[in-house]
């Protein structure tokens, strides 16, 4: 039945409606005025769907006929306005007639012609108006950096109507097709039909798309920044395209700064910057007026050639009218050594006055003023065993003085023999109670007649001890019990020979590694730091780029310590209120030492101060350093490194100092590739401020966080220790990897964390490096390894070397797994992954 057919009858049939009955009866006078028409539209004399090119205009018409007659609107179907005009739009026009000028595509959609006279239903009519114009194409991020073997998303969007045929190319024109490598070549179609979003997804960037667009992309906003340049082009150059970052980061990011620092001595990016600062200083001692000490001491150091372990026993004697008995002996085999005049105290005393220490008892000594001395006496630490050349250097030592081998034989026996009988004396008492007992030099005399305490510090302090106000603390008492009785029974000789050797071995290891240029600047770097410090500063640094950087290094510090602050507020370990107390206390009060610029007075007294040093005698000056060095007469008021601590003194390495509660950051790493203050701060915060938030962590580590900031043993910071939260930390870390220092990877584990947070709290996470098309996240990542690249490849299991840090570093932090889009069954991303704080 036809709908439209049987409605009109029914309607003719209706009732009439009063109001509009008069108003009809005139108009439609040939039709009965008592029946009305619901509206029906004339297709014939209506438009149909219309094709127009973009800038002609069109009318479009609408015919209905009904009783009374219809009115005519006209509407967009998609429920947008109807454009009139650039300035006027509206959501009706009434009338037969739409008239559309000067077409665009903005036009384009159905339009609704709705007829209505009152009488139910309503009609209308839909009328395409299709505009033709020729393809645009647009996209959104014009160069896309991807690092290899990652996945891409390439976007671009298309106008066009008719629809256009779409199709990607490389730049030989091949048309792309569907194969292993573009896959999901999917066209998206919008709301709009007329727009497209062509997306292809690119499975593997292969190495020619990045090669092509590299240079490219890091060329731009990095123009006139040279530093930054390189920077990333070092970074990309390392890159291995062959490995999947989500398997090894380390090997993804550093498989190629091998080739790039082939024929360089050093093995990572701090024996770089050393290297760089030994170059400068070289150059400085061989070319300018270096202070006439320093000058001395370096020609003494390039023209020493073999070691002169005979010159050092000559300078350095066992006692007032004694010699060395193998010395002795091998001037003059008959000569019987005068064993009487031997007091071991008193020749222990001789050597540790020159920096000798930890062999048959450990003595730190601090010169409170000129009377005032406190003295703390206890065992010796076991350092030993550690190193594993030890009998080597001995069977040297003896060599190199000249003794045939078979005395050296019988020499080693008895020097092994008193090394394990001392050992046990050691372990045996190492049950004891270490509590550090107070005692005054008459107590400890008492306490241990058979020891010559008297000779013992009047030697070593240089004065005698009943002039001076002596603070003795005595740590392991059972130790200096059975000490003297072992003692006893040994021969003087022996003991003599055991403690030359001993102290040979000492100086052996405080000795440059060679006599060329760089190993003798290293080697005033270690004994003069504060010297060398001063000739970099003044020599290299500019001062106004001193002062600059300054500022600048405070500024990350300052960001990090808010960072860990955060953290602390936050309380994820759930500790009290006085915990927490203490540990915010702690990190205010942690600071950052950099080498400051000594004063010129400061300086010259320092010059005043040293020795007179021979320039062709280097045992000579070594002693003489040493002599110096350990006496209470040097006192630097300016600490600006560790004294305890040559080794570390004398490398550009930054380190965490628990009884200062400081940080210290020497020069050395205050260079490329790890510091520049034209660097951008993304590069600034993924190397140093790694760096400065783990030596911050260092003071909340398992040994750090027991101590306070005025560098005191704190029982809030014991109670952190036991508490449960600190040692699950600890001990899924160690699950993780059997290390030798869970410490460390402590403070890497949150160092990162801290210095990412730090950087990226005031940056967006979606922001492309600038003058490159890489995401800064990524280029986060990729520079902080730089820190760990290395030329050593080969593993050790149990040894952190730098690939397994740079891994437990990465493996445990989720935003690294999130950046690379590692999968969870990815080596880079463990499921249990350890967090502190
Ligand atoms: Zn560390």
């Amino acid at each position: 039945m036809n709908f439209e057919k049987s409605r009109e009858e029914k309607t003719c049939a209706c009732v009439l409606n009063r109001r509009e009955k008069k108003f009809y009866a005139f108009k439609k006078s040939h039709f009965d005025i008592f029946y009305t028409v619901p509206p029906n539209i004339d297709d014939a004399l209506t438009s149909s769907d219309v094709i127009i090119r973009e800038g002609d205009n069109v009318t479009l018409r609408c015919k209905a006929k009904g009783s009374p007659e219809p009115s005519i609107k006209w509407k967009r179907d998609d429920g947008l306005k109807i454009v009139i005009s650039k300035t006027m739009e509206v959501t009706e026009v009434e009338g037969d007639i739409l008239e559309l000028e000067r077409i665009s595509r903005l036009h384009m959609g159905a339009y609704l012609c709705i007829a209505t006279n009152g009488v139910p239903p309503s009609v209308s009519k839909r009328i395409k108006v299709s505009v033709d114009f020729s393809p645009m194409v647009w996209i959104p991020h014009q160069l896309v950096g991807v690092p290899m073997f990652f996945n891409v998303t390439l976007e671009c969007f298309i106008e066009a109507n008719p629809t256009s045929l779409n199709y990607w190319t490389r730049e030989n024109d091949h048309m792309i097709t569907d194969s292993y490598k573009y896959n999901d070549f999917a066209e998206e179609t919008l709301r709009k039909k007329f727009r497209a979003k062509k997306i292809m997804y690119i499975k593997k960037v292969q190495l020619m798309l990045l090669v092509a667009a590299w240079p490219y992309l890091i060329t731009g906003q990095t123009h006139g920044q040279d530093v930054n340049k390189q920077q990333i082009e070092n970074i990309l150059h390392d890159l291995n395209a062959n490995i999947q970052p989500c398997q090894s980061f380390f090997d993804y990011s550093c498989s190629n700064w091998k080739q790039r620092h082939q024929s360089d001595y050093y093995k990572d990016i701090t024996g770089l910057v050393e290297l760089k600062m030994n170059k400068v200083l070289a150059e400085f001692m061989e070319t300018q007026p270096a202070k006439a000490g320093l000058k001395s001491y370096y020609e003494s150091c390039k023209k020493a050639g073999t070691i002169e372990m005979e010159k050092y026993l000559q300078i350095v004697r066992p006692g007032k009218d004694l010699e060395w008995p193998i010395l002795e002996e091998l001037r003059n085999p008959n000569l019987i050594w005068p064993k009487e005049n031997f007091q071991l105290l008193e020749t222990l005393a001789i050597l540790q006055n020159y920096g000798f220490n930890n062999v048959l008892m450990n003595v730190e000594i601090r010169w409170e003023d000129n009377k005032k001395v406190s003295i703390t006496l206890q065992a010796p630490e076991k350092t030993e065993t550690i190193d594993k050349n030890s009998h080597l250097k001995s069977l040297a030592i003896l060599k190199l003085l000249g003794v045939n081998t078979a005395r050296i034989s019988s020499y080693m026996q008895q020097i092994t023999s008193i090394d394990k009988s001392l050992q046990e004396v050691v372990t045996n008492a190492a049950n004891s109670n270490d509590a550090v007992i107070p005692l005054t030099l008459d107590d400890l005399k008492q306490s241990y007649p058979l020891l010559n305490w008297d000779i013992f510090f009047k030697t070593r302090l240089e004065e005698r001890p009943e002039n001076l106000e002596l603070k003795i603390l005595l740590k392991n008492w059972e130790y200096f019990q059975k000490l003297p009785d072992h003692l006893k029974n040994q021969d003087k000789e022996l003991l003599c020979n055991y403690l030359m050797i001993k102290f040979l071995k000492f100086l052996l290891q405080d000795m440059p590694k060679g006599h060329e240029k760089l190993d003798c600047v290293q080697d005033l770097r270690k004994k003069f730091s504060i010297a060398m410090n001063y000739v970099y500063q003044q020599t290299l640094l500019p001062r106004s780029l001193a002062e600059n950087y300054k500022k600048d290094i405070f500024k990350i510090f300052t960001k990090i310590q808010k960072t860990f602050l955060k953290y602390l507020n936050e309380n994820r370990l759930n500790l009290s209120t006085t915990q927490v107390e203490f540990l915010i206390s702690k990190l205010m009060n942690t600071t950052l030492l950099l080498p400051s610029i000594a004063s010129t007075d400061f300086m010259d007294n320092y010059y005043k101060s040293l020795p007179q040093f021979e320039s062709n005698n280097y045992a000579f000056n070594h002693v003489a350093y040493l002599k110096q060095h350990s006496s209470k007469r040097y006192i630097i008021q300016e600490l600006l490194f560790n004294q305890q601590d040559p080794i570390l003194s004398s490398s550009s390495i930054p380190y965490y100092h628990r009884s200062s509660n400081q940080i210290i950051l020497p020069h050395g790493y205050l260079q490329l590739p790890i510091y520049d203050v034209n660097l951008h701060a993304l590069y600034k915060y993924s190397i140093l401020g790694f760096i400065l938030s783990h030596e911050l962590m260092h003071a909340f580590d398992s040994i750090g966080i027991t101590y306070h900031s005025n560098g005191l043993q704190h029982l809030t910071g014991y109670s952190i220790l036991q508490h449960k939260g600190y040692s699950a930390t600890l001990d899924c870390i160690h699950q993780q990897h059997v290390t030798a220092s869970v410490n460390e990877r402590l403070a890497d584990l949150l160092g990162v964390r801290i210095a990412y947070d730090a950087y990226f709290s005031e940056n967006s996470l979606e922001k492309l490096l600038p003058g490159t098309n890489l995401p800064e996240k990524r280029v986060f990542f990729l520079n902080l390894s730089q820190f760990f690249c290395s030329k050593m490849n080969i593993n050790y299991p149990e040894h952190d070397d730098d690939k397994m840090r740079l891994h437990d570093i990465l493996k445990n932090f989720e935003e690294f797994v999130e950046t690379f889009q590692c999968s969870q069954n990815d080596k880079m991303h463990p499921k249990e992954k350890c967090r502190m704080w």
